[in-house]
């Protein structure tokens, strides 16, 4: 068998140099016809010396060197070289040298996968991204109806965060938070008349990107994210009140910091009189607490109007004291109260913590040396990372910091509350392979080649049209 094992082409002689396989050979057809206006019997013009490079042959990578034969049409007066099989339109390399670069760097990083072949690493990464392009147009992700959007953080980096909450998917994502590239990527968006609702932290970037761009879409401020800001109301407000005591006593009311973080209605007859006793010496404290019950209470109204009167008297009763800890909480409603009113319309949710720590968890994993293509590629395309598990996500406080995967949306039950109908939280959305999960099992580490494997029917897609 031939050394290249190429069509029509064969090996004349094989050497190495600086651990380089240099093949030279020689193209075995001829051209019939002009492959312009196809007239026949075009004639040998001159020949050129190129360099193609080539799949590693037994670990060592290859270049293949022709000296290819160039031809004149007798009609048209062009001139074409002979024609070649299994190389690369765009690029001089062999299309499965353009596999194996789009295979391998899915499971090694950039500059591996460019030592392994002997190219520079910005040819590798120019491989992938043709990849990632030639996914996005033959493989579209369909545009979502309910459309989440969120930030997740990359080593120190903050990315935009694409869902959609119907299928509860990754849609896209985006290597920044930032408005510029979130407006130009919204503007190119297809189909994106088809988004309804949006469901959103309220972040001034999105909100305002989003407006402009899917005028029509019905914008929601994500309860969790707002429930949040209430919350860190009251984390101020004890931070500030244990700063005044002394330091065996603020030891102890540190530990009760897990309990204070519960909604009160969830609290056991015990754990209230604890929570009681403790607050109780501290009168602002205790208001923020009061307070921050108040508004978490707006979100059990049954409509927007009783939301929106619900809201307006919170706002009016909040005491001025302690009015300083509720800032963020109070500028967000001012800002933007329509939007965190459009949850009583229209009862959708991004699961914000979730998608910030569980995403952020494995792109801190993926995310080192690799560029973020391959792990947007790795998290839109490779199936099981689309797997979201929203179990127990549907309750107020959301979820466990920290315990769940990246649960990436839900549409929150309307009317009825969750974890009601059997004493047990209830179970959302396909209750398998946690993210997390899939982390611990190495599923997106380094040298997994799980995905690689998943992805190669497309790999070989893409390569024979490279
Ligand atoms: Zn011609």
């Amino acid at each position: 068998m031939d050394l290249l094992d190429l069509r029509f082409v064969q090996a004349l002689s094989s050497e190495l140099r600086d651990g380089v396989r240099i093949v030279k050979a020689e193209v075995l057809v001829q051209p019939v016809e002009c492959p312009l206006c196809k007239a026949a019997d075009p004639y040998r013009h001159d020949s050129r010396e190129q360099e193609f490079a080539d799949a590693p042959i037994r670990g060592q990578p290859v270049r293949i060197q022709f000296q290819r034969r160039r031809y004149r049409c007798r009609d048209c007066g062009k001139t074409f070289f002979e024609p070649l099989q299994g190389f690369s339109a765009k690029r001089n390399m062999t299309r499965r040298l353009v596999h194996y670069i789009a295979r391998d760097s899915l499971i090694r990083t950039f500059a591996d996968v460019a030592r392994d072949v002997a190219v520079d690493v910005q040819t590798v990464r120019g491989v992938f991204q043709d990849f990632s392009e030639w996914l996005r147009e033959n493989h579209p992700i369909a545009t979502p109806r309910i459309m989440g959007i969120d930030e997740a953080k990359r080593a120190k980096v903050l990315c935009t965060v694409l869902t959609d909450l119907e299928r509860r998917e990754y849609f896209d994502m985006l290597p920044s938070r930032k408005a510029k590239p979130l407006n130009d990527y919204l503007r190119k968006m297809p189909d994106k008349d088809r988004v309804e609702v949006v469901a959103m932290d309220l972040h001034q970037g999105f909100v305002t990107a989003i407006a402009r761009h899917m005028p029509k879409a019905i914008r929601v401020a994500d309860r969790y994210h707002i429930a949040r800001l209430a919350q860190n109301a009251f984390d101020k407000a004890h931070v500030a009140a244990r700063k005044e005591l002394p330091t065996g006593e603020r030891l102890a009311m540190f530990r009760k910091r897990g309990l204070l973080a519960l909604r009160d209605r969830r609290l056991t007859e015990s754990e209230r009189a604890q929570v009681a006793a403790v607050l109780s010496p501290f009168p602002l404290l205790l208001a923020t607490y009061e307070s921050k019950e108040a508004f978490l209470t707006i979100y059990e109204a049954k409509d927007r109007q009783q939301a929106d009167h619900a809201l307006t008297r919170w706002l009016e009763r909040l005491p001025v004291e302690i009015s300083v800890y509720f800032r963020e909480l109070t500028s967000a409603v001012s800002n933007n109260r329509e939007i965190i009113l459009n949850y009583f319309d229209r009862r959708y949710t991004n699961a914000f913590t979730e998608a910030a720590n569980g995403i952020s968890k494995l792109l801190q994993r993926t995310g080192r040396g690799y560029g973020f293509e391959v792990m947007r590629v790795k998290l839109l395309y490779g199936k099981r990372g689309q797997v979201v598990d929203l179990t127990n996500y549907d309750n107020d406080e959301g979820p466990p910091a920290g315990q769940y995967g990246y649960a990436m949306g839900m549409v929150a039950s309307s009317g009825r509350k969750a974890g009601t109908t059997s004493g047990k939280p209830q179970r959302r959305g396909p209750a398998f392979s946690r993210v997390d999960r899939l982390i611990g099992e190495g599923y997106y580490d380094v040298g997994n080649d799980a995905i690689a494997k998943e992805l190669t029917p497309l790999i070989d897609q893409f390569a024979a049209s490279a």
